[in-house]
């Protein structure tokens, strides 16, 4: 956990970091959030995070607390009052503390929280060595999943299904039977003929920053990607599987619904997209 986090203009000890009752992010989930990985002290892809979280503002009408210079200092400080060397920041704005009442408030302060905390490489790297599991379940997201908004329910409920039935990952299946992505992550196969399959961007997935990386990283290998939905069956039947996300960069997908993909061992595939990963992410 964070021990030191921002809040509206002050550091605080994480005891006595507080919000209003009435913050509309705790009362409506109307706010937004980016995570970005912390490597070597240094925040990865902190460009596209920001460009994504302006997006996510604007598509909700929400002003920026702050401009995008002093946010970064800000987002540096709390790593460095952590002490965090590899691990994540935590940006989180919401449209702020007011009377409840659902139209938009007028003349209210965004609130902004900034948090950071490390992460245990050993065991990500463990995962990356071993595989993960993952359960389907329906996606029964709101429409516009492409905003990254703290409504997270049922992501929360599909991820502790998983973890109820062993998994670290829930995929979630559209109503055509489609997967759609991971509750906290993108998700990719390795189709039959060989081909990298990633669902295309639209309103029913996170522009995930760590998917468009590793988009680059295909093309620099060489490698046949296409973007497209693909089914459960096609899931189930492929050569491998992996999972993108800020805070694991790559996983190899082992087991989907207790059933083990291709030989059931991790893919090398997701193990040269996860080696090449930083030599084309932005380190700053
Ligand atoms: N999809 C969902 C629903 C997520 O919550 C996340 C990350 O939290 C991702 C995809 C991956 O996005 P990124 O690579 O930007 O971390």
């Amino acid at each position: 956990m964070s021990r030191i986090a921002y809040v509206n203009g002050r550091y605080l000890p994480r005891e006595r970091a507080k919000i209003s009752v009435e913050d509309r992010g705790f009362q409506f989930a109307d706010g937004v959030y980016e995570v970005c990985e912390v490597r070597e002290g240094s925040i990865v892809d902190e460009r596209r995070h920001m460009a994504r979280l302006d997006r996510s503002l604007n598509a909700l009408h929400i002003a920026r607390p702050m401009s995008p210079a002093a946010l970064a200092v800000v987002m540096r400080e709390t790593i460095a009052r952590n002490r965090v060397r590899d691990g994540i920041v935590y940006v989180e704005i919401t449209r702020g503390a007011a009377r409840r009442d659902f139209p938009f408030p007028a003349n209210t302060k965004p609130t902004l929280v900034v948090t950071a905390r490390g992460n245990d490489l050993s065991r990500l790297e463990q995962l990356a060595a071993d595989g993960v599991a993952v359960v389907t379940v329906p996606d029964i997201r709101w429409g516009r999943v492409d905003i990254k908004t703290v409504a997270l329910l049922p992501n929360v409920l599909a991820k502790q299904q998983a973890r109820e039935q062993g998994a670290r990952e829930a995929w979630l299946v559209d109503e055509q039977g489609r997967i759609t992505e991971g509750a906290s992550s993108n998700a990719w196969i390795v189709a039959r003929d060989g081909k990298i399959v990633t669902r295309p961007l639209g309103q029913d997935i996170l522009p995930g920053i760590t998917r468009s990386v590793v988009l680059d990283v295909i093309k620099a290998q060489g490698l046949a990607v296409e973007e497209r939905a693909f089914t459960l069956e096609e899931a189930y039947a492929a050569r491998e599987a992996f999972i993108t996300s800020a805070s694991q960069i790559v996983l190899p997908v082992v087991r989907i619904d207790g059933r083990p993909v291709g030989n059931g061992a991790p893919g090398l595939i997701a193990a040269a997209l996860r080696r090449d990963y930083h030599r084309h992410a932005e380190i700053s």
